[in-house]
């Protein structure tokens, strides 16, 4: 697996396999499907509710867990320094790990500076070998990275052909801040998966547009974390290694963006308030 250098050192695979909105009672059997597919990134949270089927996958999979890159994330309700630390722990105990590779601030909201002291804390224990921030623009994440110690490792937001995020990219490369991908089909919105142009543009080169969507993706540097239930998906997914999009092809992708969420913006003031006051445990 292809890998990119973390601004620690630390190699994180740059394709890999997101768990949200698979029920718990899913998770074990896709988890260790997409093991099996070779899969060796993991990306779950605390708020998909389903960290304890993870683990037990990973355990069951008997891989060594030097191979794999776990990644999990800490959300609102549990925002400031001693919460985090509780949050980490809890949520090491249900993945059955002892460190995580990456550990993420999941929303920019509510205590995240609390947070963030804590993961540093816990970065230089080794317990996170990475941490970062998910969903951050621009303005919050160079505010949370100029007044502290550690630079978030990554920035993990929603970026595919309709939202691109090419100048975020550029302004977090030049911060050393790596971007990974939240979904990269758009959840299937704008009828991605039949979008003409991605879908003459992969069958100049025999593939999907699944695959052609993760190939752009890859090829501008860019982590992804595709999600799918089914393993024939799983496989076509990660094969998007023997083929490469030609200048005019990464054009043609580059002209589909609309500069827009496909779900919500993080800094409209509605969201601000319902995905900040949800609560995913007493
Ligand atoms: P996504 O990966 O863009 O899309 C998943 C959807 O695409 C599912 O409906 C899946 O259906 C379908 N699909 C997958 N592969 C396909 C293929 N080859 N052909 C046709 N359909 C295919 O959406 P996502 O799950 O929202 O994003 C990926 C990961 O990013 C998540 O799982 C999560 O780990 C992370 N994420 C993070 C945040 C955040 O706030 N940090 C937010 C959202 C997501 P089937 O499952 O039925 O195949």
């Amino acid at each position: 697996m292809h890998t990119v250098t973390l601004n620690n050192g630390v190699q994180m695979p740059i394709l890999g396999f997101g768990v949200y909105q698979i029920p718990p009672g899913r998770t074990e059997q896709a988890v260790t499907d997409a093991l099996a597919a070779g899969y060796r990134l993991l990306d779950t949270a605390a708020a998909y509710g389903n960290e304890q089927a993870v683990g037990r996958a990973i355990k069951n999979s008997g891989i060594p867990r030097e191979e794999l890159f776990v990644t999990t994330k800490v959300w609102v309700q549990d925002t400031g320094e001693e919460n985090t630390h509780r949050a980490f722990d809890t949520s090491l105990r249900n993945l059955g790990l002892d460190y995580l590779d990456l550990y993420l601030i999941h929303q920019p909201f509510g205590d995240v500076y609390g947070s963030w002291r804590a993961m540093e804390n816990l970065n230089r224990e080794g317990r996170a070998k990475a941490i970062g921030v998910s969903n951050f623009y621009p303005d919050r994440l160079i505010d949370l990275s100029d007044h502290n110690e550690i630079t978030p490792s990554v920035n993990q937001i929603e970026t595919h052909p309709f939202f691109q995020r090419t100048t975020d990219q550029e302004l977090m490369r030049e911060r050393g801040v790596q971007i990974e991908s939240w979904g990269p089909f758009a959840e299937g919105k704008n009828n991605l998966f039949s979008h003409p142009v991605l879908g003459e543009i992969g069958a100049q080169h025999g593939k999907t547009v699944a695959q052609v969507v993760l190939r752009w993706l890859v090829q501008r540097q860019v982590v992804v974390i595709p999600k799918s239930v089914r393993a024939d998906r799983m496989a076509e997914n990660i094969d998007v290694f023997d083929f490469e999009l030609t200048d005019d092809q990464m054009a043609r992708v580059a002209a589909l963006d609309t500069g827009r969420s496909q779900f919500f913006a993080h800094w409209d003031p509605a969201a601000v308030s319902q995905i900040g006051n949800a609560r995913i445990h007493d």
